[in-house]
């Protein structure tokens, strides 16, 4: 019998993948909906394909390009391959159906509260004055995991501030717009030509950082989306006496992007090979993405916290080679190491950035 804290993404993909498996499983969510509140732009990249079907009724649009602005306001655009827009509510609705499909049990109105092992079984206490009992448990529940602080599991986590809104303003349907400059990284991604999630993410300042981009893109402000973003910790630990933490609960984000729907995913890929084979999760899941996660982290550092404005204007005008534009577009974001290094021996001068990695 399999727990799992938090009808998110990565919670319901791993409750389809374990119910296909024969585990009995049972969903805790604090909220009364599924993917309410949104807090989420939803972009995620080509390789969903390779998670699950991506349909109509939750991805409402898809990008075929991007430009990226620097402090100056030069800009290169790139090319990519198909990433899709979704609707956190609908995208979230339809993994929970999926994982229902196969049989796995939904409690809304759950708010986890705290657990205790109590020989081979978890007891688990909620808000609403409900316990359960359960041989596993799964924390998904996001980037303040209640199971992470209730088992010794939440270390030193850090955090990303991401301020979005829903806007009303002309944009090219296909294309995601983002703006690079000291401080904060921010971004335009329509759902169509006249509405867009505008935002930002910054260490600090979100207001002045998302006032400032939307003063250059501006439009009526139809909903905010904001929430919080963990920075991956190699160091947290994801698997302790039965306890297992994915997704934003384990910090599994590209600290580069913020994308954290992807790796989540794929972690719940792994702990269910896990749990299935007997071998470690952490080993698994750090085999399958963390070399991947740790190179976002090194490239986070270096441009959100350490790159001057003149650092990325340089960066834009080496991007701006046609030779490197075409490495990016056929390479996947998900996996930045060989992207790096194939833009390091094209073009030698990107390694000038490495100073400040140290
Ligand atoms: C502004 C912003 C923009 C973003 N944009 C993108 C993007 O474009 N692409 C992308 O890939 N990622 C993006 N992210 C990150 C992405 O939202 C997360 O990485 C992703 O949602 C992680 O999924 P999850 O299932 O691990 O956690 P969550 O989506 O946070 O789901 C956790 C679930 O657990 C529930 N829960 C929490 N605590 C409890 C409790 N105590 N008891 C019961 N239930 C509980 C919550 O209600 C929620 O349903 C963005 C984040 C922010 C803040």
């Amino acid at each position: 019998m399999v727990a799992i804290i938090g009808a998110g993404p990565v919670g319901n993909h791993l409750a389809a993948e374990l119910c296909k498996r024969g585990f009995s499983v049972d969903v805790y969510e604090e909220h009364k909906v599924i993917g309410k509140p949104v807090q989420c732009t939803g972009l995620t990249t080509f390789f969903l394909n390779k998670l699950m079907k991506p349909d109509d009724s939750f991805v409402v649009n898809r990008i075929s390009r991007t430009q990226v602005f620097g402090p100056d306001g030069k800009s290169v655009e790139i090319a990519l391959p198909k990433n899709y827009i979704v609707d956190r509510t609908k995208f979230d609705a339809h993994l929970a159906t999926v994982a229902q499909s196969h049989g796995a049990k939904y409690h809304s109105n759950h708010k986890f509260l705290s657990s205790e092992r109590q020989g081979q079984q978890h007891t688990l206490h909620f808000v609403n004055g409900k316990t359960s009992k359960t041989d596993l448990l799964v924390g998904a529940d996001g980037p303040l995991s209640a199971v992470a602080k209730s088992n010794g599991m939440y270390g030193q986590r850090k955090f990303i501030i991401g301020h979005q809104a829903r806007i009303k303003t002309h944009c090219a349907e296909d294309l995601v717009e983002f703006f690079i400059d000291e401080g904060y990284f921010g971004w335009l991604v329509p759902e169509s030509n006249k509405i867009a999630r505008l935002g930002i993410c910054s260490l600090d300042k979100p207001k002045h950082y998302f006032d400032k981009l939307h003063h250059l893109r501006p439009g009526k402000i139809l909903e905010w989306q904001s929430g919080i973003i963990p920075l991956y910790d190699p160091k947290t630990v994801t698997e302790k006496d039965h306890v297992y933490l994915v997704g934003d609960a384990a910090t599994q984000v590209k600290a580069s992007t913020l994308g954290g729907i992807i790796p989540g995913m794929m972690a719940a890929e792994e702990l269910t090979k896990a749990l299935v084979t007997g071998k470690s999760y952490e080993h698994l899941w750090k085999k399958r993405i963390g070399f991947e996660l740790w190179v976002h982290l090194l490239i986070h550092k270096m441009m959100l916290q350490r790159f001057h404005k003149e650092d990325y204007n340089k960066l834009i005008r080496l991007v701006q080679q046609p030779r490197i534009t075409k490495l990016i577009t056929t390479h996947d974001r998900e996996f930045p190491s060989l992207l790096l290094a194939k833009m390091a021996l094209l073009e030698p001068r990107f390694l000038q950035f490495t100073r400040f990695l140290w």
